[in-house]
């Protein structure tokens, strides 16, 4: 028999609490299984080591847990840790810890690779391998909280889902994921402190609209014509602008929540006043902030960052028409964990167990 084994974390929690009485334990055993599912997060089952060696070979026999394991980790100057995170079938997701004064936040990554292309980043160049699971993208999270710990002794504030991959091309798996981050009897963290960012999948915002999703959710939008749009993201041809702001005002009405735009200025591609008045008409359609990325070098010479002063004029225009900009710079650019840069460079050099490529500074 060939079937596809069982993930425990691909589980409901009453299917767990099934498996547990079949295999004729009372119904507390299968709380504590939970647990070590999504708040203990055990490496294995055999590390459940409340339970029985009964109950453990008998999970065993039938179901697998395979979480992703920090494979390497990497410091940049500024602070910023990139976690390359290695699955059970061999594939290689990077995850970022970014701390900064206020926040201290997780960059996770949803799928091995990512089948957009868009132009100006690293990971477009990838191709799509697969989705991760629900379970391997908390393990990203709980992953990088650890080390937050150890290295900075902080919780986590923030979550973003903004690594690798098109997280509304994953849907249930975000779906899950963010479930079992807000859940009691998972992480415990509020659903106001996890964003989803979307390339800009019109009909999955509706879905988002339609399931009442309450975390965060940012677009990407980084031009605001279809032409210009087009032209930098293929995805723009199959969603364009007009169904993206309709799929967004439905998704507002139905979550009454507020959305944010990400775009990344380009030096004379979307940075003059003409794009800053566009900008604004689509904000106004949708009540969205705006956050103003800095570009991140791809290496490849098509795009060139603003400079500061621009940026700041195209931040003035916009804040002068009431709509909120934020500039975010850029973080962990000296080691390509920055925005748009995951590509897993170091994938070759990869081998098993930790490898630290960077001297590792003690916390200050
Ligand atoms: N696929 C999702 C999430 C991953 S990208 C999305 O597109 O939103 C997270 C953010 O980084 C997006 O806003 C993305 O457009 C931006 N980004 C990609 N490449 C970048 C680069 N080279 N410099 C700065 N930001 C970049």
């Amino acid at each position: 028999m060939n079937a596809k084994p069982v993930d425990l974390r691909e589980l409901t929690k009453e299917e767990v609490t099934a498996l547990v009485a079949g295999l004729g334990e009372k119904p507390y055993r299968a709380k504590q299984v939970w647990e070590w599912l999504w708040k203990t997060h055990a490496p294995s089952i055999e590390a459940m080591s409340n339970l029985s060696k009964g109950l453990r070979a008998g999970l065993a026999e039938r179901a697998v847990l395979r979480p992703l394991v920090l494979a390497e980790q990497q410091r940049s100057d500024d602070g910023t840790v990139k976690c390359a995170f290695r699955s059970w079938d061999g594939h290689v997701v990077e995850g970022v810890l970014i701390p900064t004064e206020k926040r201290i936040t997780a960059c996770v990554s949803c799928q091995v690779g990512c089948s957009l292309d868009c132009a100006f980043c690293a990971t477009g160049r990838l191709k799509r391998l697969r989705n991760l699971s629900a379970g391997e993208i908390v393990d990203q999270v709980t992953g990088i909280a650890k080390l937050s710990m150890e290295l900075y002794k902080r919780p986590l504030t923030n979550i973003v889902y903004m690594g690798m991959g098109e997280p509304l091309l994953n849907y249930a798996a975000i779906m899950h994921s963010t479930e079992r981050i807000n859940a009691e009897d998972g992480l415990g963290m509020s659903y106001r402190r996890i964003t989803v960012s979307t390339a800009g999948i019109a009909k999955m915002i509706r879905q988002l609209g339609d399931d009442g999703a309450k975390f965060n959710l940012a677009l990407s939008l980084h031009a605001a014509t279809d032409e210009k749009r087009s032209s930098m993201m293929p995805i723009n041809d199959s969603n364009n602008l007009e169904e993206l702001m309709a799929a967004l005002r439905h998704y507002t009405r139905l979550t009454r929540k507020d959305v944010t735009f990400e775009y990344i200025l380009f030096r004379d591609i979307n940075d003059s006043p003409e794009d800053a008045r566009n900008l604004v008409r689509l904000c106004s359609q949708v009540n969205a902030k705006v956050n103003l990325i800095e570009y991140n070098a791809t290496d490849d010479g098509r795009f060139q960052r603003t400079p500061i002063e621009k940026a700041l004029q195209f931040q003035n225009y916009l804040e002068s028409k009431g709509i909120t900009a934020r500039i975010r710079r850029s973080r962990g650019r000296d080691i390509d964990a920055a925005c748009g840069q995951l590509a897993n460079k170091n994938e070759p050099a990869l081998k098993d167990g930790e490898r630290v490529l960077k001297p590792l500074r003690a916390a200050h």
